[in-house]
């Protein structure tokens, strides 16, 4: 019996392996010659043979067992045919001087680098295993997960790196694209039979990155070849550096052989912003707006209010200063609290936390440790007024009702009781740290 079985063969194990590894792996493989229990295949690359020779080598020889053939050794050569006919791959050398200017990778942001990238507590782990990847030497975080909310700043971490790895090594082979981008190049390949070009240069990278991988999870096919890709290049010990909108473990449609290989290096997550980390951000791209209108003045404590009341995502946090900016410069006003309250209405209104008066009153009390009788009723000792103040300080910041309103929810009292507290608590807290502690651990935990 000679290599004319091989059709059969390859008809038994597409029913066994699935049509999506059939097409990678096992269609492109040529029976050549068998010589006793050796069978001599030829494999259009080198990683196409080890890697059936690692993961199909024990289904391929039991099919050929069921067809009455005992084969006990798989070869593999690489088919020089096959590569002589493919122009699309560039040789090694060639490769070296091109960097990766013929990789079809998305472009790269120049504002997002790590100067650029601010760091606080809520990304500082996600920072720090950004930079240590970008360095290069030991691969120690391989594959890199990064994830987190949508606008907290992974693709910017990701262009950072890049532009870092290139800054160190113009000739690196950086690849950056899209989950979706992926997938539409994947398609694309099969489409047009073109499959094997398709791995030989995403194997060619030295770096691949891979953002919102959440887009892939459910499709199948897809799954399949990037986790085929990501292998690969994880067993040649290049960096792979993937983000998400969740943890790999909280993927749903993900399978789970994915999951685990996914967590075989670092998963950091890039946690929501808080206060300080916002008012940072705020900061540096204020210089920046600032550069560009030097005629617009801002007024102190827009951006703390800025900070305060957008929460949701960093993204917002940018679209809502450049429209201050665009806004003080059309109209030639300087940018005050009050134009910041109007002309952001909108945004204000979509991230309202909406913490409500109650909420307040009741974190205050137990915090403190007064009745909520007391902090309701008109006693006026130290011991429940200045909790009563601070509560009414919180309900001018972090609600959007109007002073009358709070001192209505405070036992009736008038609004010029509220501005006085309101302004009471903001001297304290530039002198008294116990207070500013108190306000910041209240705030946190209403935000929170
Ligand atoms: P994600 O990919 O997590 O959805 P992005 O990386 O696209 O978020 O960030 C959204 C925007 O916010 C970008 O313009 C980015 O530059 C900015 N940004 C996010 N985090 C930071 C940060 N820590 N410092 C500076 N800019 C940031
Ligand atoms: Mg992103």
């Amino acid at each position: 019996m000679g290599t004319q079985i091989w059709p059969a063969i390859k008809l038994a194990l597409r029913k066994i392996v699935g049509e999506a590894a059939f097409t990678n792996w096992i269609n492109p493989l040529e029976l050549t010659s068998m010589d006793g229990a050796t069978a001599q295949f030829s494999a259009p690359t080198k990683f196409i043979g080890d890697w059936v020779a690692r993961n199909y080598g024990d289904a391929i020889k039991i099919e050929f067992a069921k067809q009455g053939i005992n084969i006990d050794r798989l070869n593999f050569a690489t088919s020089a045919v096959n590569r002589a006919v493919k122009p699309t791959t560039a040789p090694k050398t060639e490769r070296a001087t091109t960097g990766s200017a013929d990789l079809p990778g998305a472009a790269l942001d120049p504002r997002f680098t790590f100067d650029n990238f601010v760091v606080g507590k809520p990304n500082e782990l996600a920072h720090a295993a950004a930079r240590r990847v970008a360095e290069g030497g030991d691969v120690s975080f391989n594959p890199l997960f990064l994830h987190g909310g949508v606008g907290l700043g992974k693709t910017h971490l990701m262009h950072a790196i890049a532009w870092e790895i290139k800054r160190r090594d113009p000739n690196a082979r950086v690849l950056y694209l899209s989950a979706e981008q992926f997938m539409y190049r994947f398609v694309q390949a099969l489409r047009f039979k073109d499959t094997i070009s398709f791995k030989e240069m995403f194997r060619s990278v030295d770096v691949l990155m891979v953002d919102d991988v959440q887009f892939i999870a459910g499709k199948s096919s897809t799954q399949e070849e990037f986790f085929h890709t990501f292998n690969a290049l994880i067993d040649q010990n290049k960096q792979v550096i993937i983000s998400g909108d969740r943890a790999p473990v909280d993927m749903e449609h993900l399978e789970d052989r994915i999951k685990s290989r996914l967590q075989w290096g670092l998963v950091v997550d890039v946690h929501p912003t808080d206060y300080e980390l916002r008012l940072g951000i705020l900061q540096s791209k204020q210089e920046i707006q600032a550069g560009r209108n030097p005629s617009v003045e801002m007024s102190p404590g827009v951006l703390e209010f800025m900070a305060h009341r957008i929460s949701s995502n960093v993204r917002v946090l940018e679209g809502a200063l450049t429209r201050l900016y665009a806004f003080g410069s059309l109209v030639g006003r300087p940018i005050t609290l009050e134009m910041a309250q109007e002309s952001l209405s909108d945004i204000l209104r979509a991230t309202d936390r909406k913490v409500t008066i109650d909420e307040i009153i009741r974190k205050v009390t137990d915090h403190y440790g007064v009745n909520l009788t007391d902090m309701l009723s008109a006693r006026r000792t130290r011991s429940i007024a200045r909790p009563r103040q601070v509560a009414m300080f919180l309900a001018k910041k972090l609600t959007s009702k109007s002073l009358p309103e709070i001192g209505r929810r405070f036992g009736k009292r008038d609004h010029t009781t509220v501005i006085h507290a309101v302004k009471k608590i903001e001297e304290l807290r530039s002198i008294d740290n116990q207070i500013a502690n108190d306000i910041e651990v209240l705030r946190r935990m209403l935000e929170g």
